[in-house]
């Protein structure tokens, strides 16, 4: 049975820089529904002109548009066995939207961990956030910076900072979290499945608490 881990958190808790860290431990692709959305504007593709404003603005992209592409996302060779799903769902329709397509992927979601942050920090993480071209890693100016400035430490491309980070941007996205996304975390404790974990503590201190808490495939 294929391994669906939600992370669940509000902009700027870390989940983009968790992912990329236990991807690899967990053996699951990570998939970053604002990446895809970013590639697609890059790409200037109809998925990417479509978002644009959204993004631009700090709302949501409509659901139809983003269930379908996940959906599409999941349905290829390299989730076969499960993902790690980062930024998807985060509206109540999108996590039944979810629900009901891992019934056709033959898996359902078996962990969420829900990486929290008080406010104050987010808008410092977030506004503080230089990210890279190629494959969207991530780094901080003062918390996590790349070892030569502007590069980014694991492909060596450019290092900017993106349009919605801005702190006005920022405080919209976290409002548009709570209102929308945060009733997620009740859903999902009343599955079962939520795992709460203190994202004020350092970057390799929630990797560990993660690690320790998540199900892992079979060998
Ligand atoms: P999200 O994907 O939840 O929006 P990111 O992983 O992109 O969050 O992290 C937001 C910013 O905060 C990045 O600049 C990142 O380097 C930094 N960051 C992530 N985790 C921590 C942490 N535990 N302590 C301090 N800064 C962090
Ligand atoms: P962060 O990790 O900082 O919260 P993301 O990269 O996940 O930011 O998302 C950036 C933007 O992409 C969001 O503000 C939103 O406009 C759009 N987006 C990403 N994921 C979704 C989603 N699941 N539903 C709707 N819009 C989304």
């Amino acid at each position: 049975m294929s391994i669906y881990i939600v992370l669940l958190g509000p902009p700027g808790a870390g989940k983009g820089t968790q992912a990329q860290i236990i991807s690899g431990a967990l053996r699951l692709p990570h998939i970053s529904s604002g990446d895809i959305f970013r590639e697609n504007l890059k790409n200037q593709t109809d998925l990417g002109k479509l978002a644009k404003g959204y993004i631009d603005r700090g709302e949501l992209v409509p659901d139809d548009v983003t269930i379908a592409m996940i959906r599409e996302r999941l349905s290829r060779p390299d989730c076969r066995d499960g993902a790690l799903l980062d930024g998807f769902p985060r509206t109540p329709a999108q996590a039944q939207a979810l629900d009901e397509m891992l019934v056709d992927f033959a898996g359902k979601v078996n962990a969420v961990p829900l990486i929290d942050v008080p406010e104050a920090v987010l808008v410092e993480r977030l506004t503080g956030r230089w990210t890279c071209r190629a494959n969207g890693h991530v780094f901080h100016e003062k918390f996590n910076p790349p070892a030569k400035p502007g590069i980014c430490d694991q492909d060596g491309s450019e290092l900017y900072q993106r349009e919605d980070d801005k702190a006005e941007t920022v405080t919209r996205r976290i409002r548009v979290y709570l209102e929308q996304t945060s009733p997620l975390i009740e859903y999902y404790r009343r599955q079962g499945v939520l795992l709460e974990v203190d994202g004020t503590q350092s970057i390799e201190k929630v990797t560990e608490d993660l690690l320790s808490a998540l199900p892992r495939r079979e060998a």
